[in-house]
């Protein structure tokens, strides 16, 4: 990545309560060991762009200007484990539609810029471990409601201690 390129992603950020409440989820997940996401990084990614110029950015931009949809609300209800990765996420059992929707088009807005959409399914989630040890997946007896009010523009920094997430720009939901 040349200093010119930032490596970004579109993501739905939380606010301070939705950040407390899943932060202290994480909290119970501490014998899980590994590397836990610092509060300040939680999010759910909605698009992967990877490095982006600035060129570029002024295009991803305006691809964000074109999407509309209306703020909605999550329910953090469950707890899961990906082998693979080894990461530890929480996330809605159900996927809103409005999300599916919104996801939808901002991948459909982003191939005007040059970005394919993504391959595999979108799957609503928070990573909270990494390097996380198993867990059988639960639900949680007390969700995490979550009201999604704005798209966001985050830019990783990956060099960088954590938190590793900036966020770049904001677009109001609704
Ligand atoms: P690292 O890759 O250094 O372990 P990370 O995955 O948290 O850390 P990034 O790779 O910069 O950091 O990813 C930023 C966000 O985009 C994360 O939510 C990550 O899961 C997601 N992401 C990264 N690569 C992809 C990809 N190829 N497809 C979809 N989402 C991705
Ligand atoms: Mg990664």
């Amino acid at each position: 990545m040349s200093v010119t390129e930032q490596r970004l992603f579109f993501a739905l950020w939380p606010g301070e309560v939705e950040c407390s409440a899943l932060a202290a989820l994480q909290r119970t997940l501490s014998e899980q060991r590994g590397r836990p996401t610092h509060p300040l990084d939680f999010h759910i990614t909605l698009a992967f762009l990877g490095a982006v110029t600035a060129e570029r950015l002024v295009c991803v931009e305006q691809a964000a200007d074109t999407v509309r949809a209306p703020g909605f609300a999550l329910d953090i209800d469950q707890v899961g484990y990906w082998p693979h990765p080894r990461i530890l996420w929480c996330g809605p059992r159900s996927t809103p539609a409005v999300l599916l929707q919104l996801v939808t088009d901002l991948a459909r807005a982003l191939e005007a810029c040059g970005f394919m959409p993504e391959r595999r399914a979108f799957s609503t989630h928070v990573t909270l471990v990494r390097e996380a040890h198993y867990l059988a997946n639960f639900a949680l007896a007390e969700p995490i409601p979550w009201h999604a009010q704005e798209l966001v523009l985050a830019v990783s920094r990956r060099d960088r201690e954590p938190p590793r997430y900036q966020v770049l720009r904001r677009w109001p939901l609704g």
